[in-house]
């Protein structure tokens, strides 16, 4: 090992002994385990080479940035929405230095971090009140918590759903010390299901946005003010998690319509919960609109505190919030952009990106919005295709995720795919530097020896 641990330091040098030891003690487990499942050993060239990559891997900064060009545009594993030149700058302004985070400037005095973000959230939604939170999941935990305690809440068989890492409604609704009372059907729940549900126990009714699945054929589900209407009648609260929740409408662009978080309010739910990181396009947060006297006691809590974003997500959500006041969403929020973009503009990028590059083709693709909404639903795209002889798709894929800037693309009737929709404009000079290492004339005429 301590030979290993040496090449590693001779090939990177300014690596710390004890990180060169970690990688070379990493890299051999991993040629052991390599070898009892039957494979050669690697030689020990290779090895103090991975080890190398291993160690200024460990050195570097993470998470590392990434081209994105599987065509989902909020893609939960790449970091879902990417901010707004403006959101990145308020983010940067506020980490950098110090801001009047929870102070007062005209009187000098302290002052409330969610004054910064709640009059701009109100404004923009139509709500009468909000509170911020880390993220959506804390949002949901924290409205039942405060409000459904030790009482029974009201949920739809069909919306019983399971989100994705470890999101699971009833779980989520144990957890807060609520009650789950199942309604309906899988398929098709009614009104007066939840009516005959109703005991001196229910506290609230609750509906989730089926966000990551669609149910098509048979199926039913209450109209949302018919719903408000019982709620009101029995005195229950109707809770509302849109998950994504849209300030912008969907099917302006050819897509089916996401819920728009101001028609939720106004057809009833006392409270509204949503992400700031998926069609908002904004950081990773969790909000809650509606009824002052509702949003008053979650904010109360002494997990609100727990739950309360930091000066980033702050500066970040009201700069996105700032976009849709301003009437500029679509021209500067990221995902929507991504979501607007019409084809002949993916064509001129994408033309300039493969120019005089032989294996690369442009070929008609289908994107999607990922992140929990419009699940089957895809918007016309255009993709870069990688052909060629003597590369298989899942080891040029491979390459690409290994480049200095690691390149996202899907594989699809055995051809790298890469997405342009997907691509940030900004990325079209690294995105074809890279493919230019990859499959330039200079490579792509004689296949290099990988031995
Ligand atoms: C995504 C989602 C959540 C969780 O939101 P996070 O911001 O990821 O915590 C909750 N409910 C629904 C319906 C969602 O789509």
């Amino acid at each position: 090992m301590d030979v290993v641990a040496q090449a590693i330091e001779r090939l990177a040098p300014g690596v710390p002994t004890r990180v060169a030891v970690r990688a070379a003690r990493e890299e051999i487990e991993a040629v052991r385990r390599a070898v009892s499942r039957g494979r050669e050993a690697a030689a020990p060239e290779a090895i103090a080479e991975a080890g190398a990559l291993r160690a200024r891997l460990v050195l570097g900064d993470a998470p590392r940035p990434v081209i994105n060009a599987t065509g989902v545009i909020i893609h939960t594993n790449l970091g879902r929405a990417p901010l707004s030149d403006r959101a990145l700058n308020a983010v940067q302004a506020a980490a950098g230095g110090y801001s009047d985070l929870e102070y007062d400037l005209a009187t000098g005095g302290r002052g409330s971090r969610s004054n910064h973000i709640l009059d701009v959230v109100r404004e923009v939604t139509g709500a009468e009140a909000a509170l911020v939170l880390n993220n959506n999941a804390a949002a949901v935990f924290l409205a039942l918590e405060a409000h459904a305690r030790g009482r029974e809440v009201l949920v739809a068989r069909g919306e019983s759903i399971e989100i994705g890492g470890g999101f699971r409604i009833p779980d989520i609704l144990q957890a807060s010390g609520a009650r789950l009372r199942d309604v309906g059907t899988t398929n098709r729940t009614r009104v007066e299901d939840y009516a005959r549900a109703v005991t001196d126990e229910t506290v609230a009714i609750m509906r989730v946005h089926p966000s990551n699945f669609a149910q098509v054929g048979f199926t039913e589900s209450p109209d949302a003010r018919e719903l408000a209407s019982l709620a009101r009648e029995r005195g229950l609260l109707l809770i509302n998690d849109l998950g994504s929740g849209a300030l912008l409408d969907t099917s302006t662009y050819g897509l089916a319509r996401e819920p728009l978080i101001g028609e939720a309010l106004e057809a009833g739910a006392d409270l509204v919960t949503f992400s700031g990181d998926k069609l908002l396009g904004g950081p990773q947060a969790g909000v809650i609109v509606g009824l002052a006297e509702v949003v008053a006691p979650i904010a109360r809590r002494p997990l609100a505190r727990a739950f309360r974003p930091d000066k980033m997500t702050i500066a970040g959500l009201r700069a996105t919030l700032g976009h849709y006041l301003r009437g500029e969403a679509i021209d500067q929020v990221p995902v929507w952009q991504m979501i607007a973009a019409g084809t002949d503009t993916l064509q001129d990028r994408a033309e300039r990106i493969i120019q005089g590059t032989s294996r690369l083709r442009l070929v008609e693709s289908l994107a999607a919005v990922g992140g929990g909404s419009l699940p089957g639903q895809t918007l016309p795209s255009l993709a870069i295709e990688i052909d060629g002889p003597g590369n298989d798709a899942e080891d040029l894929a491979q390459r690409l995720r290994i480049a200095p800037r690691p390149v996202i693309g899907r594989i699809q009737a055995d051809r790298v795919r890469l997405d342009m929709r997907t691509v940030l404009p900004r990325d079209d000079g690294v995105l074809r530097e890279t493919l230019q290492e990859l499959c330039g004339p200079r490579s792509g005429q004689s296949e290099p020896d990988e031995g």
